[in-house]
């Protein structure tokens, strides 16, 4: 029995998405299935309609407008959400400068303080917003929960040890803040990729205007509330939602010190020549294309998992998501066949039911993009290997596919798909591993897969990515810098790199 919603609290059990195994050898007994669905049954409140957060209040937008979240995975309206304007954006890095004077003032043992706080009550909180971020994303709940909210909790807690420790990550070097940071984020790991963002900004005395992205802004404002509750000074950071034009307003407005962007590499070229003629500083965290290479010496059922994880962690939304798989022309057909029945065992359904392994594609658009791709690599003459699978009737929706057949020249290849999907080609040796893997306008990621230290060694001085796994994939952590080379952008986030875009050096 779905539990009663009042007003203003959507009930989290009131899904109506049934989860649908992958497997073919699921078994339906008059007509309910087999396998038991386990929704995540925490409450959560969820507000009809979100403000902008500016000068640490809750305000309605100067336009009067608000825009629509949808969730995903049943394309009902979660929520609405302030349209912010250039007036808005003006008005908020307004307050951000306004508490610049203070906050670049406070020791850093002051703004450490501030950070765990905020740390400490994303830990108390993460159960709510791991589900906020499911339904406004279409993530599975386990991802959300068991990857999304510590990781964003971890961001605070290492950025605040490096508040008062700044004169240690720069010796002999005095570390000034740089000033009105705008940070602008993208839809696939939103309060992640805010995390990344706010924790090293405040950790060096620096204020924040955050432009989430327009598909996930929900839980943006629910960190408002929590930046709220944790004291952090009116102003240090503000929030104003709304799509690309309020990203525009942000990146043009003359009283910004340094932008910081993760998304497309189309907006991530547009900021660049809009920042080329400014005193701005710019940080670029862009698409990606990995290459994920197997050779005949791995330990091919480790490997087969790695590769799995690699591509459908997160449905395929993930910039480093190992799109491109390579394999030694030895093992192929195993790896092929491993593969094959492997993507049968993936359950696709219900974001919120925590056995789902792929969730709802984020939005419509993106869905149509991902289809518009997996087209192209078949029309080229790619053969489409996808599990045949009862989806459900509303949300978006994409089956674990693979592409065999491609070639460097497909756009399957060279496209970034941002999806479920994986393209398939094979290699000789480690030379044309090398070759073709840095065969791409990117950079920012990949995979090696041997049972040989030399070998790793080699691949990884020779692959142009900015992180490089061997012998495993997508792991992360606070500590350790990522960003990329090429065309997936410039600067890194995490570790003591990613102080280094929000100081000033003075000796
Ligand atoms: P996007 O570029 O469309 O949007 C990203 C953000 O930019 C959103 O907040 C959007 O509203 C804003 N924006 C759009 N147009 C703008 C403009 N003209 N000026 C200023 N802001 C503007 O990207 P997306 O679809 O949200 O995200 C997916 C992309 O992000 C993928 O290419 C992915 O690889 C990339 N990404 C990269 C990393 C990384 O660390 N390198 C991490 C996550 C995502």
């Amino acid at each position: 029995m779905p539990r009663k919603a009042s007003r203003s609290i959507a009930v989290v059990d009131e899904h109506p998405v049934a989860v649908v195994p992958v497997s073919e050898r699921r078994l339906s007994f008059g007509g309910k299935w087999a396998y038991a669905p386990a929704p995540e049954s925490v409450p959560v409140k969820i507000a009809p309609r979100y403000e902008l957060f500016v000068g640490g209040k809750m305000v309605a937008p100067k336009s009067g407008k608000y825009f629509p979240s949808l969730n995903p995975a049943n394309e009902k309206q979660l929520a609405e959400v302030a349209l912010g304007n250039a007036a808005d954006v003006a008005a908020a890095v307004s307050a951000a400068r306004k508490a610049f004077a203070k906050w670049s003032k406070l020791p850093g043992r002051e703004r450490g303080k501030y950070l765990y706080r905020i740390a400490r009550i994303v830990q108390e909180k993460a159960r709510e917003l791991a589900i906020v971020e499911t339904m406004d994303g279409g993530k599975p709940i386990k991802e959300s929960r068991d990857f999304d909210l510590p990781q964003v909790a971890a961001h605070f807690f290492y950025h605040a040890g490096w508040a008062d420790k700044l004169d240690y990550a720069f010796p002999g070097r005095k570390a000034a803040p740089v000033g009105v940071c705008g940070q602008i984020i993208p839809w696939n790991f939103p309060l992640l990729m805010a995390a990344w963002k706010l924790a090293p900004a405040l950790a060096c005395g620096n204020t924040v205007v955050l432009k989430p992205a327009e598909t996930t802004s929900v839980s943006a404002m629910h960190l408002a509330e929590i930046l709220r509750e944790a004291e952090l000074p009116d102003g240090v950071v503000n929030i104003v939602t709304g799509a690309g034009e309020t990203g525009r307003a942000l990146v043009e407005h003359a009283d910004v010190d340094k932008l910081a962007f993760t998304g497309s590499t189309d907006v991530g070229k547009l900021l660049a020549k809009s920042v080329a003629a400014t005193k701005k500083r710019l940080t670029l965290e862009l698409g990606g294309k990995a290459a994920h290479l197997i050779f005949e010496d791995a330990p091919i059922d480790q490997a087969v998992e790695g590769i799995i994880n690699g591509i459908f962690f997160n449905q395929g939304h993930v910039c480093c998501a190992g799109s491109r798989l390579l394999v030694q022309e030895g093992v192929f057909a195993k790896v092929l066949r491993k593969l094959s029945d492997r993507i049968k065992t993936l359950r696709v359904g219900d974001p919120m039911d925590k056995n789902t392994d792929i969730g709802a594609i984020n939005s419509k658009p993106q869905l149509e993009k991902i289809r518009e791709l997996v087209q192209a690599g078949v029309a080229e003459g790619g053969e489409l290997i996808q599990t045949r699978c009862a989806l459900p009737a509303k949300g978006y929706w994409f089956p674990p596919s693979l592409i065999t057949g491609v070639t460097a020249s497909h756009r399957v290849a060279q496209e970034e798909i941002f999806g479920p999907v994986l393209s398939v080609m094979t290699f000789r040796t480690p030379e044309e591993a090398i070759e073709r893997a840095n065969n791409t306008p990117y950079g920012l990621s990949a995979g090696v897969w041997t049972d040989k230290g030399s070998k790793i060694f080699k691949m990884v001085s020779k692959l142009r990515a900015g992180v490089v796994w061997a012998n495993t994939y997508n792991k992360f952590d606070p500590t350790s810098p990522f960003g990329g080379y090429k065309e997936s952008g410039f600067g890194r986030e995490g570790g003591v790199h990613g102080l280094l875009p929000y100081v000033r050096l003075e000796s």
